[in-house]
């Protein structure tokens, strides 16, 4: 049985200059506050909008489309009748259709030649899977899962909190309890790391293997971010959780259909934005506009050049937000190797403290053996380098060393 893939596809979020990492976290002089102050309106013709500007639901898609929503609300309730709009992604495009559905004239300008930001599907052998977000959380508080479900796409569950660990028995549902509690107990300015090698030092009726496990799953897989920049109160967000599920064919299908009919010009980074009394100029735009909403991603927000410069206020909210690191790899296969479990999720701990990686089953996309794998971590460094075909080897290498015997066969084409 051969567990070398067919087809793959890797991201490369951290290098890509569009997003400098996967999504926004807190640091540990940082809280939810400064989330609330970065997306607070900047005068009445500025506006910072995007997922790392949502309070409760950073990090996430649907976050991104209620604070794109947010501020439209705020441009058109300020009587602005033409606004651009920086980004299209969740944010940008949510903006941008919120305020087009009402009359008003929106452009928006994308730097990359496509739609979407951090969503994107590639086509690896045949089927279109994602590259960024996969899952559309907390599914009965989602909006964008009301239009996933109006447009009638297939959309699977994933079991998160049963995931098939290889070589290892669940951690004890108590460790992640204690956690909270120990990191509800510690003051803003604490890291995350001081909270866990505190407890690892003394671990109490737990193993300390179980309580480095359960970190690793919960806080290094969600955060992608070195635990001692991570804040140790509010690092840990709400995000991936029971009934969360994934969009067969791709956030894609979700996308196009939030872009049709918007005025957006693709390839046009936008590295200047001035706002005056009389209105905003935008780079490439070649008319003033009476507002502008900036949905870019942390990191690329740094390279844009406002005049006036941002208020002190929202400097300071930026630099305790930060970006953490997870990224992605799609494997196909001819056969499967691994084995089949009903939450459809898989989990596998490598050699070193932090060292973890988890997959979905992707397989009922089409009946082919796919899995989606995400990693995080000093793994993550040590597998990430070298050509993509060498980096989707390794990762095949990990799930093939985790089930090394054979399987029973699988129905596939659920
Ligand atoms: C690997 C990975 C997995 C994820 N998994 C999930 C998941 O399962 N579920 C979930 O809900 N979320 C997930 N997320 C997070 C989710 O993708 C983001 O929170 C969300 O897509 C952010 O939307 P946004 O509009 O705020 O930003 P973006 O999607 O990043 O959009 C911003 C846009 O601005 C553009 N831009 C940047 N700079 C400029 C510039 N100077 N000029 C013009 N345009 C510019 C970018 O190209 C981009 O298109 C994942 C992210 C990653 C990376």
């Amino acid at each position: 049985m051969s567990s070398t893939p067919v087809a793959y596809a890797v991201s490369h979020w951290a290098d890509d200059r569009w997003a400098r990492g996967s999504w926004s976290l807190i640091g540990r002089d940082g809280s939810p506050a400064d989330r609330v102050t970065l997306g607070a309106p900047v005068g009445t013709r500025l506006r910072l909008a995007g997922e790392a500007t949502h309070p409760s639901r950073a990090g996430m898609t649907h976050g991104a489309y209620e604070q794109g929503v947010e501020a439209a609300t705020w441009a058109a309730g300020l009587g602005h009748r033409r606004i651009a709009v920086v980004g299209a992604g969740m944010a940008g495009l949510a903006a941008a259709r919120t305020l087009t559905g009402i009359g008003h004239q929106v452009t928006v300008l994308e730097a990359r030649d496509r739609t979407g930001g951090r969503t994107t599907g590639v086509r690896a052998g045949g089927a279109a899977f994602d590259l960024g977000a996969n899952w559309l959380q907390q599914f009965d508080d989602n909006e964008l899962a009301r239009i996933a479900e109006d447009l009638g796409l297939r959309l699977v569950p994933t079991g998160f909190n049963d995931p098939l660990i290889a070589g290892g028995r669940p951690v004890p549902d108590g460790i992640g309890k204690e956690l909270r509690e120990r990191l509800a107990a510690v003051p803003v300015g604490a890291a995350m790391s001081e909270v866990v090698e505190a407890w690892l030092r003394a671990p109490g009726q737990w193993s300390a293997s179980d309580i480095q496990r359960y970190v690793d799953a919960e806080i290094v897989m969600d955060s992608g971010a070195p635990l001692s920049w991570l804040s140790a109160r509010y690092g840990f967000e709400p995000g991936v959780g029971e009934g969360d599920r994934w969009i067969v064919g791709g956030y894609r299908l979700l996308v196009d259909h939030l872009a049709a009919g918007l005025d957006i010009r693709l390839g046009q980074p936008v590295r200047a934005i001035t706002v005056g009394d009389g209105g905003v100029t935008v780079d490439g735009l070649a008319e003033r506009v009476d507002a502008v909403i900036v949905t870019v991603p942390l990191g690329a927000l740094d390279d844009i050049a406002f005049t006036p410069e941002l208020p002190p206020a929202h400097r300071t909210a930026r630099s305790r937000l930060g970006m953490g690191r997870v990224e992605k790899v799609i494997l196909r296969f001819a056969e499967r190797f691994w084995p089949e479990h009903p939450s459809g999720y898989l989990r596998v701990h490598g050699p070193g403290p932090g060292d973890v990686c988890e997959w979905l089953d992707a397989t009922a996309a089409d009946g082919v053996p796919t899995l989606v794998g995400l990693f995080a971590g000093p793994w993550l460094d040590e597998l990430w380098a070298g050509g993509d075909e060498r980096i989707a080897g390794r990762a095949a290498a990990v799930m093939a060393a985790a089930w090394p015997g054979p399987v029973a066969p699988a129905a596939t084409g659920r």
